[in-house]
């Protein structure tokens, strides 16, 4: 177990006005501190006893000119870290509207190097995964978006028919131990990086989608992306599950009774309803002796249970703006994360068994006990061993000694009779097979010279006899291949319309490519394999597969390149769909807004249809290559299996090919002994080979 308080850390958002109101310490031993020096202009016509300046502490500052890089390293890879290990890990942004909450979470959508914390964390998880091979990494997706107390899963497909309301919503369920499950929330595996970045692209433009002037999702909404992780030692029953939220809360504006007129709003309400409930949960938890813990007022806390007070290495990021008209924000914003920095979490290492591998384990178990008490507490036996039982010991030890598979055993139950018998068997043979070996030599230098002798004539014996049987493997190939050249030369008489010399050419570097992690042939085995691979009858099937293979990897190619080209369109649309609801809101803020507001605004709506069109246009691709992936897969695997079978079925007609020339050279040499001829002529002779032609 890891006890830890909250980490927090604070993030400024770039501005363009030069400001001298705030000022950042990050060199403190205990930690950094961020300063706010209210001017003399803002605290104005605000009585005497008021406070100028603010400090608050933090674990680290990160002022404007941070990049997104530095925020991953810092923030997220640590809690990257303990999730892979197998502790459940919480990152939330909290802040403003506009503070930059989504920069920092998702990230912006224009370049590359702003991608935020959840796109640089799976990629950061994959790359782990594939550097450890000795774990299995089993990865879930679920994207939850709470708007109003309402739950919507944003990786519903269902998005794309139905308006918001008509979705399932999620439902919060609690089992008996006081967990909480989420009901309609749908978990979607992802194999790789590109799948999860997928699943969170889809989700952000769901969300986008649904969103109307009315509801104001983006900024009155909270996002939880959570990557479950499961992780397991092949073979090993224990599994580790580990959970990591990373989580956009709604903007955290705050509404005054007074209204805006230079006091600073210390005690003005959230406009969302659900940050207060979640203050107030931060609040309990930070005071000592409370024993109740509002959790279940609101769906965000009870989501966030185990972040908040339980099992969870959690971190807050407060995102500040802090141009002058956004200090009253950023000093609330500070003053709710030291409540949170308060709050004591206790991280367990979330280790589980298997319950099917614990069965399979534990029946193994039962079985080879039972066969122990069979051996100690078994019936009554005759001392001997009856004749039956004696030869039919005899015979298992034969198969066993014959049997060429290395993983050979010899079952003999659980009877220490039969289990001796056997062992005493063997002891004879190996006895007998090194017997007779009674002579000993009495080491002098003399009897050594004559070991080393012997020795040096057994070797060039053995290399004459290698030799021999190599000479007469090539004069084996040198006949098979003759007989194939006759074939070979009838078969181009009959069908003159192609050259043999650009067939054997051509299957040359084709047998080539097969042959690259078959074994090594000698020269005129390769020939033969050649002009075998061409004969085969699988041979027109494989290079239909080989052919449609090269189709379909320029299909997936083409198709990745769509996606990309579709995701950019996407990207450009939402842009505008931003920008128009800006200029919206800015008309309502003018004046008549609640005609603005209420009625539905064609551009927006057309833009909205578009972006739901090129959506549509997104995912089928996506189907399309996951399809085509599939079957480039398949093909793979089919023309490895006809690789398997051509080199079998070359090897099989290859030795038939040897017994006969053997046969045959040994009958010419009897005709020539009798006819007294030097040499014989070759016989045409069909290869009658299973498989050929
Ligand atoms: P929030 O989600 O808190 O409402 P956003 O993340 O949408 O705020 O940020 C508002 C705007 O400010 C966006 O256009 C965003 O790109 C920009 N922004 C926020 N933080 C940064 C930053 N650190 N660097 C550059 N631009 C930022
Ligand atoms: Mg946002």
């Amino acid at each position: 177990m890891v006890k830890h308080t909250i980490q927090i850390f604070g993030r400024i958002k770039p501005t363009k006005k030069t400001t001298t109101v705030y000022s950042v310490d990050n060199e403190e031993q205990t930690g950094a501190s961020l300063e706010f020096v209210v001017p003399r202009d803002l605290a104005d016509g605000f009585v005497n006893n008021k406070r100028e300046c603010y400090k608050f502490r933090f674990q680290k500052v990160f002022d404007q000119a941070v990049k997104q890089e530095e925020i991953f390293e810092n923030i997220a890879k640590p809690v990257a870290d303990s999730v892979l290990a197998g502790y459940n890990g919480t990152i939330f942004a909290y802040g403003q509207t506009g503070s930059g909450k989504t920069f920092t979470v998702t990230g912006g959508a224009e370049r590359y190097s702003d991608r935020g914390i959840i796109p640089r964390t799976l990629s950061y998880l994959f790359e782990r995964f594939s550097q450890d091979s000795s774990m299995v990494y089993n990865t879930h997706i679920s994207y939850l978006e709470i708007y109003n107390e309402m739950g919507y899963d944003l990786l519903d497909s269902r998005h794309e028919a139905s308006r918001l309301e008509d979705l399932p919503k999620v439902m919060i369920m609690e089992d008996p131990d006081q967990n909480i499950h989420l009901r309609n929330l749908s978990l979607q595996p992802s194999a790789n990086e590109e799948e999860a970045l997928n699943l969170l692209f889809l989700g952000d433009t769901n969300r986008m989608i649904a969103e109307t002037p009315m509801n104001q999702a983006s900024t009155r909404s909270h996002c939880v992306f959570t990557v479950h992780l499961c992780r397991r030692e092949p073979g090993s029953a224990t599994l580790r599950r580990s959970k990591l939220h990373l989580v956009d809360l709604a903007g955290s504006d705050r509404v005054s009774k007074t209204g805006l007129n230079g006091q600073l709003l210390t005690e003005a309400k959230y406009i969302n309803l659900s940050l207060h409930y979640l203050e107030q949960v931060i609040i309990a938890l930070s005071e000592k002796n409370r024993s109740h813990i509002p959790y279940r007022n609101s769906m965000l806390t009870s989501v966030l249970r185990d972040s908040l007070g339980g099992n969870c290495m959690t971190t807050m990021i407060a995102t500040m703006a802090v141009d002058k008209r956004n200090l009253d924000e950023s000093i609330s914003t500070c003053r709710f994360a030291q409540r949170v920095a308060l709050i004591k979490n206790e991280a367990i290492l979330n280790e589980e068994l298997d319950p099917a591998l614990q069965i399979a384990r534990l029946k193994r178990e039962i079985q080879s006990l039972k066969e122990e008490l069979a051996m100690l507490t078994g019936e009554q036996r005759d001392d001997q061993l009856t004749v039956e039982e004696i030869q039919k010991l005899e015979e298992l030890v034969k198969t066993f000694l014959d049997d060429r598979d290395p993983d050979v055993t010899l079952s003999l139950g659980p009877d220490m009779r039969k289990i001796q018998y056997c062992f005493s068997l063997l002891r004879m043979m190996i006895m007998d097979k090194h017997g007779g070996g009674n002579g000993r030599s009495d080491g002098s230098p003399a009897e050594t010279v004559r070991e080393e002798v012997i020795q040096d004539s057994y070797h060039s014996a053995a290399e004459v006899t290698k030799l021999k049987t190599m000479l007469k493997q090539r004069d084996n190939e040198i006949s098979i291949l003759v007989k194939m050249l006759k074939k070979e030369k009838k078969r181009a008489q009959d069908a003159g319309y192609r050259s043999t010399d650009t067939i054997s050419a051509d299957h040359g570097g084709r047998a080539m490519q097969y042959m690259k992690r078959g074994p090594q042939l000698s020269m005129g085995k390769q020939e033969a394999f050649e002009t075998f691979i061409r004969d085969h009858e699988d041979h027109l099937a494989i290079e239909d597969n080989k052919n449609l293979l090269k189709q379909r990897s320029a299909e997936a190619r083409r198709l990745g390149e769509q996606l990309n080209e579709a995701r950019n369109r996407i990207n450009e649309l939402k842009k505008k769909l931003e920008m128009q609801r800006r200029q919206r809101a800015a008309h309502g803020v003018m004046g008549n807004h609640t005609e603005a507001e209420e009625e539905v605004d064609p551009v927006e709506e057309n833009l909205c249809k578009h972006i739901e069109h090129e959506k549509k246009a997104y995912k089928s691709t996506i189907g399309c290559l996951k399809a085509l992936r599939t079957e480039i897969e398949h093909l793979q695997l089919l023309l490895e299996r006809a690789k398997v079978k051509l080199q079998k079925d070359f090897h099989k007609w290859w030795s038939q090919e040897e017994a006969s020339s053997v046969q045959e050279s040994e009958s010419e040499a009897a005709t020539r002994c009798r006819a007294g001829s030097p040499s014989g002529t070759l016989q045409p002779s069909s290869p009658g080979t299973p498989g050929f032609g």
